[in-house]
């Protein structure tokens, strides 16, 4: 299930929006003009940008081997610094350091605040200087709209009073220990590195311009792209899972490119960059680096068990007890409680939770009169879902007393995205004040059972407030 159960992308078409108002725009001077491309909606001040990235780059550097030829990461900041220079919406107060991973699988992410992290696997797939280019400039991309600290500010706002968010981003002291306490998960692999496509098409786009004012091959970010999807599937799922794949994305760029100016003499590779590639080649492979194919092949380790020690999370108007050995990933609306592994890439329509719990809260169809029923909101629920969930059947439905509300137990069955397994979820509803909250329970139908005991403890522990 998607990022918050199934997500759909609403957020699409802002990308192809400001596509279409550059159209629009008159008298736009040929790569003069820097694209009309604007950082979102941010609580976050620019320094805290900078200092979450820092402390989520020493995470990262705890957790992944780095190489540390300095040949490699002079040439590699070398070109990053050039590339950089001509980003748009840059602040000298980012910090722009390029490092590369000891990982065979072909990934490459930024951390808000301009800590920039390429797969030695990236380097190797890349065919010139150009691609290579064109992923840092992507990478840069993240950085200078802020979509880390864009995306964890809509989460954040979603799950909690603005005056509670406002005060813990003012304090001083760690911003992911403030954030860590409240329940919020912002670090390496949650939010901060989960961007909607909306946020991949503007990545894209500012990588396109930078590879145009730089003086590469515009196309050669789609290229890249394209390369690896194709040449080495089974190594480019986090990749996909941490960057989804814009619709359009390489009709985007192209039409992009088309405003950018007249086609020029491009920049395609450079011997340094073949004399690095080659020698990151030579280095001894990457231990015990598994490259990331279990999810795309459908055989992945299923999760650990759930842990019978709980821990609390704190939401908006409500609470509820979870497994301490599951994290929490805030998306868009919803708040997903996930054991490790529990996310996991579909092709096509990027990440999706196999595992867990999802908690989201509903408006249904005249909820602004009032006049609306639990079980009419729970069947309008249940249609919105099958729009992405086609498969999505209702196996029995009973009405259940939750602390003294009336609520109603909905046990569905759909496809799972692990490949080839059934899924079966538990949906809760109840009614809250003006809205319907939603707690769906996700397993793979094999391993249900092992979860029940879990899931059972977790909606004996939920306080509505
Ligand atoms: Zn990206």
């Amino acid at each position: 299930m998607n990022g918050g159960w199934r997500r759909r992308s609403d957020a699409r078409c802002f990308a192809s929006m400001a596509l279409a108002l550059l159209f629009l725009l008159p008298g736009v001077t040929w790569g003069v003009e820097t694209p009309a491309l604007k950082p979102g909606f941010n609580l976050f001040s620019v320094q805290q940008d900078v200092q979450l990235g820092k402390e989520s780059a020493e995470e990262v550097e705890r957790v992944y081997p780095l190489i540390t030829d300095p040949r490699v990461l002079r040439y590699l900041n070398g070109l990053g610094r050039r590339l950089v220079s001509l980003a748009p919406n840059n602040n000298s107060e980012y910090i722009w350091t390029f490092k590369v991973i000891n990982r065979s699988d072909i990934n490459a992410f930024a951390l808000p605040g301009g800590y920039v992290y390429l797969n030695r696997g990236a380097i190797e797939a890349a065919e010139n200087e150009a691609q290579i280019a064109g992923v840092m400039a992507h990478e840069s991309g993240h950085v200078v709209m802020r979509h880390g600290t864009h995306e964890a500010s809509q989460a954040l706002i979603a799950q909690a009073p603005l005056a509670l968010v406002e005060s813990i981003l003012g304090r001083t002291g760690s911003l992911t220990a403030q954030l860590a306490a409240m329940g919020f998960g912002i670090g390496v692999d949650s939010l901060l590195l989960k961007y909607s496509r909306s946020a991949e098409s503007q990545a894209d786009e500012v990588g396109t311009y930078i590879l145009y004012q730089a003086g590469y091959d515009p196309h050669a970010l789609a290229q890249f792209f394209a390369t690896i999807e194709k040449k080495y599937p089974q190594k480019t799922s986090q990749f996909f899972s941490d960057h989804p794949n814009p619709e359009n994305r390489i009709r985007n760029i192209d039409s992009e490119i088309a405003l950018l100016g007249p086609a020029k003499r491009w920049k395609t590779d450079s011997p340094e960059f073949e004399e690095v590639r080659k020698r990151l080649l030579s280095l001894p492979a990457p231990a015990g680096t598994r490259p990331a194919q279990s999810v795309l092949t459908g055989s992945p380790g299923p999760p650990p068990a759930p842990s019978s020690r709980l821990t609390r999370f704190e939401g908006n108007r409500f609470s509820i007890a979870y497994p301490d050995n599951w994290h929490v990933q805030l998306n868009e609306g919803s708040v997903a409680l996930v054991p490790p592994g529990g996310i996991v890439n579909v092709p096509e329509s990027g990440a999706a939770q196999a595992y867990g719990t999802s908690i989201s809260r509903f408006q249904p169809r005249g909820s602004g009169q009032g006049n609306w029923g639990l079980i009419d909101a729970t069947r309008e629920l249940l249609d919105n879902l099958r729009e992405s969930n086609p498969n999505l059947q209702v196996v029995e439905q009973r009405g259940m007393n939750l602390k003294g509300r009336s609520a109603l137990c909905t046990l569905l069955e759909t496809d799972s995205p692990l490949q080839g397994q059934k899924e079966r979820d538990l949906l809760v509803t109840t009614r809250q004040g003006d809205s319907m909250l939603s707690l769906i329970f996700i397993a793979p139908k094999s391993s249900y059972d092992a979860y029940k005991q879990a899931f059972d403890a977790m909606l004996q522990s939920l306080d509505l407030k």
